[in-house]
């Protein structure tokens, strides 16, 4: 029984030294409880401070139901892995099995380890790190490893995708730990992904029919659900790279350096490699023509997506795209053939690696085809392009995916849940319920209120009197007031932009005052960034995208949070502007359907960094006069719990100075 677990004098109070009662809590994982009893889906929104992963893992273990949580990122899922299972299971004091499954590549790879031993300097500087870790891991999850970086080159060596992983004729098959990771998650009760796992399985089993990665499963609970349409987006669209291609011609050159063709007649190897050189001069000479022809076009930033022109195929180019074509073909069936020749030979694993790297030239091709394919059928499509230094993508992205989960979930999974701190939008569901296709017939809905006492708790700051952050003329005055308000708090802030040419030109304004420690997205990677923030008093972080969700610092570090501008996406982005336009051809206000309810869940994202716990206090910032002005202004505001409101600096400063006393006092009492 919920209640047994979460009222006091229960299972959770018997638990926890630290226990508090939270009628919230239970109130959410009783729902999810006659949800999954029920076999029916539920939207939950849960305010911040619910504890809402208690609120789903408990009802999910007690349900007898195998259970799939799925998060939004992998550090969530470490969380859950690391530090709420392990409480629960102390709780408990029962076993339980909840295991966590990863994609291919974050797990040590046998077969490139022992390849890579055994040509590898043994002076490499994460060498001894990585024999030591691997003598004792029995999961080989490379998270394990914290002292070598995430990016770090070694990783590419010893680790393997799922374009590249061997399989069942892979020597090390019953020691793999991809193997055995998805065998201890057949037989587990509760599974924990992310949801790139998630919509990658989904993707795979609406292609092969038959095939999977995860296990079956009765249930699955979506914790962030409000980034599903992306993910979804990007599992459910192609995507074609220079690098991808490169990656494919890299992995080929290694394995005809690896079999030099003792096995083969000898003009194999020395064909393979012509063949492998045609490739890359016929794919260097399509992106080079792409970047030319699309120079003109992309009026977007350095990494922003812009729209691919209809024509981009025209007659110079479909004469390179053919040619490339037609190399990855031969290259196809060149493979194919020394696989076969090196199975007869008896090197069924070298063959087989071989027949897989032929399999990437056909997907290759396929993706091309479907990029360049603008028939009139494929109007639910939207084709885009980017330029990241010197990588060029293309990609034919679905212009919505709602049909994903009502079509391909909602009939085969017994209940659906759908949670995150932000799901609904000026105090409704319906932008999310539209965006993922999920209409009150197939799913209740849920808010919980945050415990916080928001009213006590926060002050928001809303000044009419500021120029609008648009008006470029303005700037100094906005930086001015910034750096007038950051005097209030002495630093202890986050900035948060909309934009890194924003994020830059403040930086660089108020930098010159050197009056606080001043750190800025960029400088180091972000858990570090964040950690140096924590521990640099009066700091002040400059940040944009990521740093507006997911991140927790609680406590005196962080007592502001200053909001630049109100966050509406970049319009002119090709999947923004296909939306919309699908909108408005359905007779629907694309600002009031899409761009409106976007921007508020980005700004109640970016308002939930202040207040993490009860004793946290502080100022939001909305250094952007149209919440006051224009009369959208107030769908943003009724998006937050209610406040004390001012448009006053003076009441600022007044509400800061008698918190801190009353704070001051606090700690001497
Ligand atoms: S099965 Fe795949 S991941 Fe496992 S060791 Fe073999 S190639 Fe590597």
């Amino acid at each position: 029984m919920i209640s047994d677990f979460f009222q006091p004098g229960g299972t959770l109070q018997a638990g926890l030294d630290t226990y508090e009662e939270r009628p919230e809590q239970e109130r959410m994982a009783q729902a999810i409880a006659d949800a999954l009893a029920d076999g029916t889906s539920l939207l939950v929104e849960a305010g911040t401070g619910t504890g809402k992963s208690l609120a789903y893992l408990v009802p999910a273990l007690q349900s007898d139901q195998k259970v799939v949580i799925s998060t939004g990122t992998r550090s969530l899922q470490d969380q859950l892995l690391n530090k709420d299972l392990p409480v629960l299971r102390r709780i408990v004091g029962q076993p339980f099995d909840a295991v966590p499954l990863k994609g291919t590549s974050n797990y040590l790879c046998r077969r490139k380890f022992a390849a890579y031993i055994a040509t590898a300097p043994k002076d490499h500087p994460e060498w001894d790190a990585l024999r030591e870790w691997i003598l004792g891991t029995e999961v080989g999850d490379r998270a394990e490893l914290s002292t070598i970086p995430e990016n770090a080159d070694i990783w590419s060596q010893v680790t393997t995708g799922p374009e590249t992983r061997l399989g069942s004729r892979c020597p090390y098959y019953e020691s793999c730990f991809v193997t055995r990771a998805r065998r201890r998650a057949e037989k587990a009760d509760l599974v924990v992904v992310n949801h790139h796992l998630f919509f990658s399985d989904l993707a795979l089993r609406k292609e092969h029919p038959g095939a999977r990665v995860l296990p079956e499963y009765d249930a699955v609970v979506f914790d962030e659900a409000h980034g599903l349409e992306e993910v979804m987006t990007e599992h459910f669209g192609v995507e074609l790279s220079s690098p991808r291609l490169e990656h494919l011609l890299r992995d080929w050159r290694n394995h005809q350096r690896e079999n030099p063709g003792k096995a083969q007649n000898p003009w194999m190897p020395r064909r393979g490699d012509q063949l492998v050189m045609n490739t890359a001069n016929a794919a260097q000479r399509f992106f080079a023509q792409i970047r030319l022809r699309l120079a003109k076009n992309a009026t977007q930033s350095e990494g922003e997506r812009f729209t691919l022109p209809e024509d981009l195929i025209d007659t110079q180019l479909k004469e390179l795209w053919l040619l490339l074509d037609e190399t990855l073909e031969e290259l196809y069936a060149h493979g194919n053939l020394v696989a076969e020749c090196l199975r007869d030979d008896g090197h069924e694993e070298k063959s087989e690696e071989l027949r897989i790297l032929a399999s990437r030239c056909t997907r290759l091709r396929n993706d091309l085809a479907a990029i360049a394919d603008r028939s009139p059928g494929r109007g639910d499509f939207v084709f885009w392009g980017r330029f990241r230094g010197p990588s060029v993508a293309l990609a034919a992205s679905p212009v919505g995916v709602e049909d994903v989960i009502s079509r391909e979930l909602l009939p085969n999974v017994s209940s659906l849940v759908f949670t995150s701190a932000t799901l609904s939008a000026g105090g409704h569901f319906r932008h999310i319920r539209e965006r993922l296709g999920i209409g009150p017939d197939s799913a209740e809905d849920l808010r919980v209120e945050s415990p916080f006492d928001y009213q006590e708790q926060c002050l928001l700051y809303l000044p009419r009197d500021i120029p609008d952050p648009r008006d470029l003329e303005s700037q100094a005055e906005r930086f001015t007031r910034i750096a007038k308000i950051l005097t209030i708090t002495d630093g202890h802030a986050f900035l948060l932009f909309t934009s890194h040419k924003a994020m830059r030109q403040c930086h660089k304004a108020l930098e010159s005052t050197a009056e606080f420690p001043f750190l800025m997205q960029g400088q180091a990677p972000r858990q570090a960034l964040l950690d140096r923030f924590r521990s640099t008093p009066r700091s002040v972080l400059f940040a944009t995208g990521s740093f507006w969700e997911g991140v927790d610092v609680p406590g005196s570090a962080l007592c502001h949070v200053l909001i630049d501008k109100l966050p509406f996406e970049v319009p002119t982005d090709p999947l923004n502007e296909a939306r919309m336009a699908r909108l408005e051809s359905e007779g629907a206000s694309a600002f009031e359907h899409y761009q409106l309810p976007r921007a508020a869940m980005a700004f109640r994202q970016g308002f939930g960094r202040l207040i993490r716990r009860k004793g946290d206090r502080g100022i939001v910032s909305v250094l952007d006069p149209r919440i006051v002005t224009k009369r959208y202004g107030r769908f943003f505001l009724d998006s937050l719990p209610q406040t004390a409101r001012t448009g006053s600096i003076e009441q600022v400063r007044r509400w800061w100075q008698k918190d801190s006393s009353a704070r001051r006092l606090q700690t001497r009492l």
